[in-house]
């Protein structure tokens, strides 16, 4: 199949007058904005890109796509860490800027219905007064889009107890990479047939683009309380999740921050985490009054005897809003640190924890870069941060060799390469590392099914030998670039 910059031309002649010169960037400045997602290191300037505002607008775009033999990557807020949302060369970026709507609220049935552009926080937000929230919340929840939640299966501090995306949405829109729009699930509990809609969950989208999302929403609990207990070790930390979720306990939330982390969300934010402690664990239960006051002090017995050397307890609503500050600005905050960082994102399993930050520890300080770990400890999803000044020659290689042996070490322990940001661009080559052939063989297959051209976000998710023969690895500047004789745009 051709892929020329000619019939990228082809696709924007026959889109232009359907969506006007809002929906049509072809400017380099316009298009140069959507080089790269949260995972900087990749870059590609994408040739057009293509803002629908309704859904018939979306398919026309996907059904130009496929007229036309050109890949299309779908994009929310960019926000994503894995390259997922890296423009393809000779393909079109298909933003959702513009499908921002919220169109149904069904306070009663407890569902709301939102285009895929809205972001995760405005759909707790249009519901706050009512006694309503949507549970899953990931940090970059104020950025992020439900779509870009939907594609990456998007997790949060309090997916511990409720899930992650996919156990929040109960039905989607979606134009099929053939262009043909379906709904798939039931705005009901249970759906019947096959689970179409988990198939699309997670898929990254490379089974088609997600137009409407109809999402659940959960009544605000009875009683919330939350604490942080300061410990000397991440090990003794460790212990004290293993103690919590091996006593029965579901907390919420069970987050926990290291020595190096701590200091870069106090430096950024000051809400008052202990500088001196080796690590900080931050824990929330929810539900009923008298279950979360049983388990409260089961927790805190829990978090004592696994040695906490102080427990600080949020006593509103506004002291918990500030602890949750400071652990959400924690990507942000790795700023104050150094230039740059790599974040990783392994999952291991829960009784790990101890021996794996250990080894982190080791493998970080024989590399020479300081590696900070804040994650979601009671699920095992780590999120080690490797940070490294890339106006160094030579550091961002090195630092990304210490992140990839991170992932390694996960695998090792019996986890996995990603455990929410998804596999995008960046991890597709580790995908042997936990798949075998066979297994490979069959997402290649269901990956066809739905569509049969190969045109839906290319070179994503499953390992191909253009994108693996050649790793991409961190952005270097090409010698005539260097000179001032060329521009990356
Ligand atoms: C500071 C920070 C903190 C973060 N914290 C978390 C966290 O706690 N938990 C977590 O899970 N993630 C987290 N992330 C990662 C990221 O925010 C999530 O993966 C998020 O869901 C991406 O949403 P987005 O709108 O930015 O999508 P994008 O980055 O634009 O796209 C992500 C992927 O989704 C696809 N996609 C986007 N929209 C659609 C659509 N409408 N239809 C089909 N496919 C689509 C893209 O092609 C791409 O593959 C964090 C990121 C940052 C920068």
């Amino acid at each position: 199949m051709s892929r020329t910059p000619g019939t990228v031309g082809a696709v924007r002649d026959e889109l232009a007058p359907l969506l006007g010169p809002d929906g049509v960037l072809e400017h380099p400045a316009q298009r140069r904005t959507y080089a790269a997602d949260g995972l900087a290191a990749l870059r590609e300037v994408p040739p057009l890109v293509l803002l629908p505002s309704s859904t018939e607008e979306a398919a026309a775009c996907v059904r130009a796509c496929r007229r036309h033999g050109v890949p299309f990557v779908p994009r929310g807020a960019g926000s994503g860490l894995s390259g997922g949302a890296m423009p393809h060369p000779d393909g079109v970026l298909i933003g959702v800027a513009r499908l921002r709507r919220i169109l149904d609220v069904d306070l009663a049935n407890g569902r709301m219905t939102v285009e895929p552009g809205v972001t995760n926080r405005e759909i707790s937000a249009a519901v706050e007064g009512h006694d309503r929230y949507y549970a899953p919340d990931p940090s970059s929840q104020i950025v992020c889009t439900i779509g870009g939640n939907v594609a990456e299966n998007s997790g949060g501090v309090h997916c511990l107890k409720y899930g992650f995306t996919t156990n929040h949405v109960l039905a989607l829109e979606l134009i099929t990479a053939e262009g043909e729009v379906e709904w798939l699930g039931a705005p009901t509990a249970d759906s019947v047939g096959y689970d179409l809609r988990g198939l699309i969950v997670g898929s990254e989208g490379t089974l088609g683009l997600v137009t409407k999302v109809v999402v659940r929403l959960l009544r605000t609990p009875e009683s919330v309380r939350t604490l942080v207990a300061d410990f000397t070790t991440p090990r003794d930390a460790g212990d004290a999740v293993t103690a919590i979720t091996a006593s029965g306990i579901v907390p919420a939330g069970l987050e926990m921050l290291d020595h190096l982390a701590i200091q870069a969300c106090e430096e950024d934010t000051g809400v008052g985490l202990n500088r001196d402690a080796g690590a900080v664990l931050l824990v929330e239960l929810d539900g009923p009054e008298a279950e979360v006051d049983r388990e409260f002090e089961a927790v805190q017995a829990c978090c004592r005897e696994a040695g906490a050397t102080a427990i600080t307890i949020a006593r509103d609503a506004a002291d918990r809003a500030r602890i949750w500050k400071g652990r959400k600005a924690a990507f942000a905050a790795m700023g104050r640190l150094a230039p740059d960082y790599f974040v990783q994102d392994g999952v291991i399993p829960r009784t790990a924890l101890g021996d794996v930050l250990e080894r982190i520890a080791d493998l970080s300080s024989e590399a020479g870069y300081r590696v900070a770990n804040v994650f979601h400890a009671g699920d095992g999803n780590l999120h080690p941060l490797v940070l490294y000044d890339g106006t160094r020659p030579g550091e961002a290689e090195e630092a990304e060799k210490v992140a990839a042996r991170i992932v390694e070490l996960c695998v090792d322990a019996g986890g996995s390469i990603t455990g929410e940001h998804g596999v995008g661009a960046d991890k597709a080559c580790s995908m042997p590392a936990m798949f075998g052939e066979e297994d490979l063989a069959v997402f290649e297959r269901v990956r066809r099914a739905l569509d049969p051209d190969g045109l839906a976000n290319p070179d994503k998710v499953l390992p191909t030998p253009r994108l693996c023969g050649e790793s991409p690895g961190p952005y270097r500047p090409h010698p005539l670039e260097e000179a001032g004789l060329a521009e990356r745009l």
